[in-house]
């Protein structure tokens, strides 16, 4: 047995659904846990101490958004919410409340494993890379120089403006994370006003054009409407 899998606790009380996405991830190497309620979901989680969570939000004792809340008041394990609702009012209180990700029901068993890659990629990322100097971020073609606070895609520079380049350099740093809106306006803003959104909507209008977005071309950025923003990963 390989003591090296990822170990996934997988929260969700529809039957169906628990074995169908726990034989999933076994088959692709994985090693889950599962649980049926936000109770065994934190009995589970403080015994197991998984490296991934996905989280279905409709559990029969409590909102899952309440185990989500009560893990980030100590930890950052990474986790991705699953859940029927659609709205999006939902996703931006989930990813706010420091979901990793969130997928809708129905899915694919390709997206949610994309996701899984993703996410524990980005967090493994995360804890090793820090700022380091000389640090450089890459995706595809594009090159970020946080030092320089410099962006080019292959050898050419892109002249972005001072907050252009900080919503891109805050959204490659949250890489394959959708991140909302609200949480990059108090990032490059501060305290948001009325008009945040749509400054932001402006500014990233004017960065897809700078980064020549162009139809069939891999996009570095992807905009989920009334959501946010992600700066994708390779592997996607
Ligand atoms: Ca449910």
């Amino acid at each position: 047995m390989n003591n090296n899998k990822y170990k996934i606790l997988l929260v969700e009380d529809e039957n169906n659904i628990r074995h169908l996405v726990c034989t999933m991830l076994e088959s692709n190497g994985y090693s889950v846990i599962t649980a049926d309620c936000c109770k065994n979901a934190v009995t589970m989680f403080a015994s197991h101490r998984p490296d991934l969570i996905i989280l279905d939000l409709g559990l029969p004792d409590a909102d899952g958004m309440v185990f989500l809340k009560q893990v980030r008041l100590s930890d950052t394990t990474p986790i991705i919410v699953l859940s029927a609702r659609s709205e999006e009012y939902d996703k931006v209180a989930a990813l706010d409340c420091g979901a990793n990700d969130y997928i809708t029901k129905p899915f694919g068993t390709a997206e949610l494993l994309a996701r899984v890659r993703s996410v524990l990629r980005t967090s493994r990322f995360a804890s090793e890379r820090g700022r380091l100097p000389g640090g450089k971020f890459r995706l595809f073609d594009l090159t970020i120089d946080y030092d320089a606070r410099q962006i080019f895609i292959g050898k050419e520079e892109i002249k972005l403006t001072q907050t252009e380049y900080n919503i891109v350099a805050f959204l490659s740093e949250h890489s394959g994370k959708m991140v909302t809106y609200s949480a990059i306006i108090k990032a490059v803003w501060g305290y948001p006003d009325e008009g945040s959104t749509k400054k932001l909507q402006v500014n990233m209008a004017n960065i897809r054009k700078k980064f020549g977005a162009k139809p069939g071309k891999q996009s570095y950025i992807t905009n989920e409407l009334g959501v946010g923003y992600r700066m994708n990963s390779e592997n996607e």
